[in-house]
């Protein structure tokens, strides 16, 4: 669902960025002179964003393509011509551009203040610099020929050289086995698109507006990355990967007059970790929170410690009551399999549950509560059982869901309700 979340706002951005670069020569000439101010502007904000959040890697691809707009811009205003920059520079640039984004991505990520990684960005950036002066003082003839050879002679829709079509390839490819790596990273899948999109621009040859546009567009995307990551750390737990406590907070504010909340915790959970250690506690959490995460129609957070809580959005408590069953025998169920020295250990952990529905009297957060009043009934009837109710004052009435054998969702479940 997240993933799809960024894919959709990363292809329609691209798709805009690529449509729109065509409209600039239509623009007015006051407005097409902005153009190349634009990459400045969004490197900057993005760069500060980076530096706030301490992020390097946003920071070092962000300064590459601000100085590659900033290196084109400069040479081709100068007494260096337009011609040197377009014949000489550009060849060199649009190769290094990638380079570079292959070597911020291959670099770790150890925030900004690392002093011995600052000093070979440093180093680099100097060797770069001295390449280009020495490539416009006196690069070989045959060198600049043999960097221009083009991929495709004649061809009306390539117009790339070899050395570059093979260093935005050998980025790409770096890229992709990061994206398949790790976990959903969204920068990666951003240096994807920023890639894509210079590739682009590079190949409509040497245009400084549609170039300063694509870098423009890639510097907003990887901004945007950077605030939605932030905004996924703020709300999701770090340890299960399920939404976290804010989230659920979040979540109260937007639910309507119906709904059911239920409050789940891990039976004896103390004890397991002390049997069997944090580690193994940490990867049950894991599990746990992965059945959770999987509740028909409704939505699981971690409230904390080994306390979940999964909020049923339109549904009454007896609505969900055969779900929360099936949760509870699915955790039970679910072996857990670890090796301590030489003995390999099966075993496994159980849940209570408390559930309690909305009442017009009563906030979310109180309803939570109730749902809390459930689950201590539960414990103290023995666990790994499932209780519902309203538990309050002006509606006393408690549901014991006791579980019967059968394993499917739509299980029949016996009813005992006491007052
Ligand atoms: P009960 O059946 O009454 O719920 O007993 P319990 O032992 O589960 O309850 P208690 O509240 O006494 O203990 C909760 C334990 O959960 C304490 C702590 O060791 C463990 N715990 C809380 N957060 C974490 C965590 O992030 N990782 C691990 N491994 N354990 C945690
Ligand atoms: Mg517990
Ligand atoms: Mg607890």
């Amino acid at each position: 669902m997240v993933v799809l979340k960024h894919y959709t706002w990363l292809i329609v951005l691209g798709v805009f960025a690529i449509w729109s670069s065509a409209q600039i020569p239509y623009w007015p000439e006051s407005t097409q002179a902005l153009v190349m101010y634009f990459p400045y502007i969004t490197v900057a904000l993005g760069i500060f964003i980076a530096l706030w959040l301490n992020r390097i890697q946003p920071v070092l691809i962000l300064l590459s393509l601000g100085c590659f707009n900033a290196v084109l811009f400069y040479f081709s205003s100068s007494a260096l011509g337009v011609e040197l920059t377009a014949d000489t520079l550009f060849p060199i640039l649009i190769v290094l551009l990638p380079l570079n984004i292959l070597l911020w991505i291959l670099l770790p990520e150890k925030g900004v203040f690392n002093k011995r990684l600052n000093t070979l960005v440093l180093l680099i950036f100097l060797i770069q610099a001295t390449v280009i002066y020495w490539v416009l003082k006196d690069l070989p003839e045959s060198w600049l020929s043999l960097l221009n050879k083009p991929v495709l002679a004649n061809s009306d829709l390539i117009f790339l050289s070899i050395s570059t079509g093979l260093m935005f390839l050998l980025t790409l490819f770096f890229i992709v086995l990061k994206m398949n790596q790790s976990s959903f990273k969204i920068l990666y899948h951003v240096v994807f698109m920023v890639l894509v999109l210079m590739l682009y621009g590079v190949n409509q040859g040497f245009d400084l507006n549609v170039l300063a546009w694509f870098s423009a567009f890639s510097a907003i995307a990887l901004t945007l990355s950077m605030i939605f990551e932030a905004h996924h750390i703020a709300y999701t737990d770090e340890l299960t990967g399920i939404l976290g406590r804010r989230a659920l907070m979040e979540h109260f504010l937007g639910l309507g007059k119906k709904y059911t909340v239920a409050m789940v915790d891990i039976d004896h959970f103390k004890n397991f970790n002390d049997t069997y250690g944090h580690d193994v506690g940490d990867e049950v959490l894991r599990r746990v929170a992965r059945v959770l995460d999987g509740v028909k129609d409704g939505r699981a957070f971690r409230y904390g410690g080994e306390e979940f809580t999964l909020v049923f959005a339109n549904k009454r408590l007896d609505e969900v009551a055969t779900e929360l069953e099936y949760i509870r025998r699915k955790v039970e169920s679910g072996i857990i399999e670890f090796k301590t020295g030489i003995h390999s250990i099966k075993t496994n952990v159980t849940v209570s549950i408390g559930a309690a529905e909305s009442d017009e009297s009563f906030e979310a957060k109180e309803i939570l509560k109730f749902a809390d009043q459930a689950l201590y009934k539960a414990k103290l009837a023995g666990r790994n059982q499932v209780v519902i109710g309203n538990d309050h004052p002006e509606k006393v009435q408690i549901n014991h869901y006791k579980g019967t054998k059968n394993d499917g969702r739509s299980s029949d479940i016996a009813r005992s309700t006491e007052q």
